[in-house]
């Protein structure tokens, strides 16, 4: 059990793509533990639909196996396997044949009441094509909700195209934009912090708080993405959406209340007053990286995405501002890169030193007190604060963390939701408070674009750094100019 459990209204769930990665991995598992907690009612069916020419039995064996693989044995009880495995059906359909579409409607219309999800777990180029086919065949319903993932777009101008592909047919209030750093807990508790405690929203702002630090920190190469991955790089596959996201949620002023477009139109308003990152701003407010080990057979990006003169960076660090009176003259540094020291994600607030030290002369330094909100690898909140150290003998200080974990104080089969869990259970509510409007996509890109353009018109390569390093030396640099310095990568 992970929650309160609020059972949802009856749903038939399509997965385009459901043969694919992210439903076997993701999906699946996440809807098999909202059903194993309760959540799912008898009549909701799933839907994988892909273009792999089989049946529903093999379907139903594919999932058992991604269910075995990636969900803890002690989760999968044979009851509740068999109640999910008996919810699955499968269609094959490649949805580029515009007359194939009949047997999802024959199948959708056995239950008319129910409410109709549509998640696109297929490449975005498909994304107009099944927008449109559902429309064709009568299924784009006021009921019905699209779920989209990332990649939303490339640039600017793709990300209008696709934008306008989908709202050609679904109403913005239909579409959820999935970003599933928005479904961590630790994410919403962000939320929760500020503006449900008196206690920190008063220190929230240019006043009190020196930096501000957001890390995603991947300890893996680009493995099998390769591919994909070399056309993007760190910031369109990291910044553009989850890195520029948690800034949002940390810097956006307090909604009016806690409602889908309340908080979106917030969130926008900070991707307005980004200042713009253009020409030789560029150059020295970000940092790219690429892994490189020095001997012959080392691991290097190079190799990995079979591009000998490839210039896409497998990292990247920006130093970004926010032009409003909040924020004004609080850098945000916002790094992300592959085959890092380690894996993890972290917001850390950084905040100004006491104004005088009483202490005179002491042994250990008085550090700022820094807030750090965890991702992973554990989820939850610390606060750094400076004590005395215990004991006689002289006035020593130290730097003591106050954990403020989630998971303590819950009951021993208390686990962490996965995003996946969350998210996909606010589509079926119809809740859009933690997905994406088109508009911040957009603003989003606006801001990216010219960096990127930046990059290319220099003509510069990215910075060599060692595989399992803390990155590039120029990051490092970047931040001793400020007077500051990154936080360790550790797990
Ligand atoms: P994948 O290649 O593993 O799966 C693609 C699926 O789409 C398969 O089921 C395939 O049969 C189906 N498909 C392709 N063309 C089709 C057609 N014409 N008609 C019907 N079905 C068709 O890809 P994936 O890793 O699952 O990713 C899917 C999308 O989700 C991509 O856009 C990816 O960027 C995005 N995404 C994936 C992950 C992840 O963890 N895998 C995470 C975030 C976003």
């Amino acid at each position: 059990m992970s929650s309160t459990v609020i059972p949802v209204d009856p749903f038939d769930l399509v997965i385009f793509g459901g043969t694919g990665d992210l439903a076997m991995r993701k999906l699946l598992p996440a809807l098999f533990r909202r059903d194993a907690d309760g959540q799912i009612p008898a009549a909701a069916r799933i839907l994988g639909l892909a273009r792999t020419d089989q049946d529903t039995e093999a379907f139903k064996l594919e999932a058992r196996e991604a269910l075995q693989q990636h969900v803890a044995a002690e989760e999968l009880s044979a009851e509740a396997v068999e109640r999910f495995i008996k919810r699955l059906s499968y269609l094959h359909i490649d949805v580029t044949d515009s007359s194939a579409w009949g047997d999802l409607v024959s199948y959708l219309n056995e239950r008319p009441e129910h409410i109709r999800v549509y998640y696109l777990a297929v490449g975005p180029a498909l994304f107009g094509t099944i927008a449109q086919g559902l429309a064709n065949v009568g299924l784009a319903t006021v009921k019905a909700r699209l779920v989209v993932e990332k990649p939303l777009g490339h640039d600017l101008e793709s990300a209008i195209e696709l934008n306008q592909a989908i709202s050609s047919v679904f109403n913005e209030k239909s579409v959820y934009r999935i970003d599933h750093y928005l479904g961590k807990e630790t994410v919403q508790n962000l939320m929760a912090l500020r503006f449900a405690n008196a206690l920190f929203e008063p220190l929230w702002n240019a006043n009190r708080i020196d930096h501000v630090q957001i890390t995603a920190a991947e300890s893996l190469g680009v493995g099998s993405r390769g591919g994909y991955y070399d056309t993007a790089g760190a910031i369109r596959d990291m910044v553009q959406n989850h890195l520029i996201q948690l800034l949002c949620l940390l810097a956006m002023e307090p909604p009016y209340k806690f409602d889908a477009d309340a908080l979106r139109d917030e969130k926008l308003k900070v991707l307005r007053s980004l200042r713009p990152l253009t020409g030789r701003a560029v150059l020295s407010s970000t940092v790219r990286g690429q892994y490189m080990g020095h001997e012959a057979d080392a691991e290097s990006y190079l190799k990995d995405v079979g591009n000998p003169d490839s210039r896409t960076e497998s990292y990247i660090a920006i130093k970004a501002k926010i032009d409003n009176w909040r924020w004004s003259g609080v850098p945000f540094y916002l790094r992300t890169g592959k085959k890092l020291r380690a894996q993890m994600t972290e917001i850390a607030v950084v905040f100004k030193e006491p104004a005088h030290s009483v202490f005179g002369d002491l042994e250990t330094p008085i550090m700022p007190n820094v807030l750090t909100i965890r991702l992973q690898p554990d989820e939850g909140l610390q606060l750094h604060i400076m004590t005395k150290d215990p004991g006689p003998g002289g006035f020593r200080l130290r730097d003591i963390p106050l954990d403020m974990s989630f998971a303590e104080g819950r009951e021993g089969s208390w686990r962490m939701p996965d995003a996946y869990e969350r998210l996909i259970m606010d589509v079926v509510r119809g809740n859009q408070t933690l997905f994406m409007r088109g508009d911040e996509v957009e603003a989003a890109w606006r801001w990216i674009d010219p960096i990127i353009d930046a990059w290319e018109a220099s003509g510069l390569k990215p910075e060599a750094y060692d595989p399992g390093s803390r990155g590039p030396i120029a990051a490092v640099e970047m931040m001793a100019r400020d007077g500051r310095r990154w936080r360790e990568i550790e797990a």
